[in-house]
């Protein structure tokens, strides 16, 4: 092939999370980051798309009967491979400048769950070949989201990754461009975000959304308990008793408490994942320490639970959201990284 074709391609490298969506064209870096949702219009019994990405997560819990926002990759597995389809079909089209007519068709790298089965790895490289990939090469997550927080994963040196998204958590072991152990948990943001919601509604009759359990979590939610009871937040939801919407304040530390059971989860696959690493690669541990990706790696002082109850430094990577993309974008341009693409 010339090389100016090469060069005119848009490969692309895509993060196909639980919870977001984030596009890195080659030689261009991220181009798109989006809420891995679609909304989906039924009228007359034909189902229609009716808004994908930010629009649509903005809808969530806000639809009339007939328009349902759904979330096709939820638990980490793809629920939905129509409405998956449809959603890659759309993000890419976007960052194409909004067609699917290709002048040269691009090679999309596209990341997968290490857990991943190869029935769901062939629905995604389907999904992909069907919006116009020419070539589609699958990258595991925890590999990319390593090489996008700068770990030296060609060199035989053990480092962890955990990788903290929405439906699930990725802890993996990795040397000489190879997962040494890998272990996905279905636990993330999205189980805090339940947690929070239930135990307001338990401990103060209030019904929440998840749109504001989210939201909650973002701003006062924290790994660790604070001292006392910690920053007050004012929220809305509906009262279960009288049913009318009403305003209370809930603390930090009760939403420390109420998500407090999804992270010692998170902290229980991290301690099986170095009980179950070899002994050299765990050495190199001690020396490198625990790097966390992905949204969860957020939550305040995730990283000092995990320092506390390991021993071990933890740091959280750079733009944590976005570093999986970037990884698998790393992957595509430099040859160097070559060997840990995977055909489809
Ligand atoms: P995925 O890879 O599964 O799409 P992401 O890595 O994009 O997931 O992370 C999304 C999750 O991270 C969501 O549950 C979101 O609420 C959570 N998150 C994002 N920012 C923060 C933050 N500052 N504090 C706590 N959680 C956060
Ligand atoms: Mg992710």
């Amino acid at each position: 092939m010339p090389r100016f074709f090469k060069f005119s391609s848009h490969d692309m490298a895509i993060d196909l999370g639980t919870a977001n969506t984030v596009v890195y064209l080659r030689d261009m870096g991220i181009v798109l980051n989006e809420p891995s949702v679609v909304a989906i219009e039924t009228r007359n019994g034909i189902k229609k798309v009716r808004a994908v990405g930010s629009d649509a997560k903005l809808m969530m819990g806000k639809t009339p009967d007939n328009i349902k926002a759904i979330r096709p990759l939820r638990d980490g597995v793809i629920a939905d491979i129509d409405v998956a389809e449809q959603m890659i079909k759309h993000f890419i089209q976007k960052v194409n400048g909004g067609t699917t007519r290709f002048f040269h068709r691009p090679e999309i790298v596209i990341c997968v769950p290490s857990g991943s089965t190869t029935v769901e790895r062939r629905a995604i490289r389907d999904a992909a070949s069907n919006a116009g990939a020419s070539k589609v090469l699958l990258i595991e997550e925890p590999m990319a989201a390593a090489i996008g927080a700068g770990l030296p994963v060609t060199e035989p040196v053990g480092a962890m990754v955990v990788d903290i998204g929405g439906g699930t958590t990725e802890v993996a072991v990795l040397s000489l461009r190879g997962l040494a152990y890998s272990n996905s948990v279905r636990m993330g943001g999205d189980k805090m975000d339940d947690a929070i919601s239930s135990f307001i509604r338990r401990k103060h009759n209030l019904m929440v959304g998840e749109a504001t359990a989210e939201r909650i979590k973002h701003e006062i939610g924290s790994a660790r308990s604070p001292q006392g009871d910690g920053k007050i937040l004012r929220i809305k939801g509906r009262d279960l008793v009288a049913g009318v919407p009403k305003e209370i304040g809930v603390t930090q530390a009760e939403i420390a408490e109420a998500i407090a059971e999804p992270i010692s989860q998170i902290l229980g696959a991290v301690l099986v994942a170095l009980e179950n690493t070899p002994p050299e690669l765990a050495a190199d541990i001690v020396d490198q320490g625990i790097v966390l990706t992905g949204g969860g790696a957020l939550l305040d002082r995730m990283d000092e639970l995990l320092a506390h109850a390991t021993g071990l430094p933890v740091s959280v990577a750079d733009d944590a959201l976005i570093c999986v993309a970037r990884g698998a974008g790393r992957a595509l341009e430099d040859a160097s990284y070559r060997g840990v693409l995977m055909e489809a």
